[in-house]
């Protein structure tokens, strides 16, 4: 999607994903970039030019001349301490935006749906994502799952774009004004990024006001903090609709994608928005029963016997943890990695269906005394081993078992991300299932 951005100077920081399509759209849009990472020094983005693209020291910018800092979300601009380069900016009065503005100042006809939350996110985008692909619209879907805004194509006039957004590019989206605005819950996270939980729920409520006159807030309802944002100031146009977990949508039991109540919240969600767009209520069922789900979200990945294996490697806060916990019955839990604040949080008052925890990573010693008295734990540090231990334990039994990964923790202490962390508990669970299927 092109935008106006000829002739303009723009400093950019951090050359990740987003980056790199900011830096390619400026160049299309005959803007100047002048690019520095802490990391890398790469080559010249294909799309760039030597004449618009240009690597340099951001200490080396000619800051009295900068339109903007485009600023990757990885970043931080004001806490907990902001990056020399983003305080510069901050303090040459140069603005400070993110790759998405420069996607939301192209032209385009087609309505935008933008969803956040503290969880559910990318579920809820690739959901409704699908859920209109079957309808027969035309869409293009991204921002902080998948493509970058910028390098999406424009779906035109009668199209939907549906961008899930972060908190961070909330803060640093000014143009944003969707026709649908999202906010699914809020539970602290991230709070060393925000100052404190006041300027993470500020951020969410950013979705509320950029909503468009005429347009629609969707909040889910079940956590006080979205709960308050129906009384946010909004224009008299716009209609605000909450949805709780009981809110159910009949497609969603058809989808073995869709598990919990949590995911019940989710699905209400996204159909309020398919049928304020006018569709009939066959065609959201069926596009919610044919949801495939997404990899490492409660994402089955081998089964043998009475025995699954369930990855739910992006449950990286006590929070999401707790919601697969519910969504299960009897659960061999491996959790642990890099714990946030609150340590286990949420997940350790839902352990009602779990018979042991397999505790790995940095946070297994604070994990054990979170969980102890209330359920088994053992300490095994790393995932392999925890996991031949769960199926140990789930193969002397001869009920439903569920081995699930739902660290409640990030993945940097042994892995580079989530999805490595989900991959490596796949690869162990296809092999336990191929072995012990020989061995049946
Ligand atoms: P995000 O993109 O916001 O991180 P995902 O859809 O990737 O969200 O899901 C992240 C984790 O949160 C998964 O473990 C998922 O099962 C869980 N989750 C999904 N929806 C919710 C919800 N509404 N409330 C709490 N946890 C959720």
């Amino acid at each position: 999607i092109p935008h106006n951005m000829s002739g303009q100077r723009i400093g950019l920081l951090g050359l990740g994903r987003s980056g790199i399509a900011a830096a390619c759209s400026l160049a299309a849009a005959g803007a100047v970039t002048y690019a520095y990472d802490d990391k890398t020094h790469s080559d010249i983005p294909s799309g760039c030019t030597a004449d618009n693209f240009i690597w340099q020291d951001w200490q080396d910018w000619s800051w009295e001349t900068l339109d903007a800092l485009v600023i990757s979300p990885g970043i931080p601009h004001l806490h907990p301490k902001p990056h020399p380069a983003a305080a510069k900016a901050t303090s040459m009065g140069v603005p400070i935006i993110s790759e998405v503005e420069l996607a939301l100042r192209a032209k385009s006809n087609a309505r935008l749906i933008a969803i956040t939350g503290t969880n559910g996110k990318s579920t809820c985008t690739a959901l409704l994502a699908h859920c209109l692909t079957e309808a027969g619209a035309k869409i293009a879907v991204g921002g902080n799952i998948g493509d970058a805004a910028c390098s999406l194509e424009d779906p035109g006039t009668n199209g939907y774009i549906i961008l899930e957004l972060s908190s961070y590019q909330l803060e640093t989206t000014p143009s944003l004004a969707p026709d649908f605005g999202v906010v699914l819950n809020i539970t602290p996270d991230h709070l060393d990024r925000h100052g404190g939980m006041d300027g993470y729920v500020a951020a969410k409520q950013l979705m509320v006001t950029a909503t468009r006159a005429g347009g629609h807030v969707i909040l889910g309802s079940d956590d006080a903090y979205v709960r308050d944002f129906a009384n946010t100031n909004v224009a008299d146009t716009v209609t605000v609709k909450t949805v709780t977990s009981s809110d159910a949508p009949k497609g969603r039991d058809a989808s073995p994608a869709l598990k919990g109540a949590h995911n019940a919240q989710n699905a209400a969600a996204m159909a309020s928005i398919m049928r304020l767009l006018g569709y009939a209520e066959n065609m959201i069922d069926a596009g919610m029963a044919s949801f495939a789900g997404l990899p490492h979200r409660l994402q089955p990945v081998g089964q043998t016997g009475h025995i699954t294996f369930i990855n739910d490697s992006k449950a990286t806060n006590g929070v999401a943890a707790a919601k697969a916990l519910t969504a299960f019955n009897n659960i061999y839990w491996i959790a642990g990695g890099l714990a946030k604040d609150d340590g286990i949080g949420a997940a350790g008052d839902a352990l009602g269906a779990v018979k042991k925890a397999y505790l790995i990573g940095a946070a297994a010693d604070l994990f054990a005394g979170q969980l102890d008295g209330k359920c088994a734990t053992e300490i095994h540090h790393d995932l392999t081993s925890a996991t031949y231990a769960a199926f140990a334990d789930a193969q002397s039994v001869s009920h439903t078992a569920h081995i699930l990964l739902s660290p409640a923790a990030a993945s940097f202490d042994q892995f580079d991300s989530f999805e490595a962390r989900g991959d490596a508990f796949t690869t162990v669970a296809k092999t336990l299932c191929a072995t012990s299927s020989r061995s049946m």
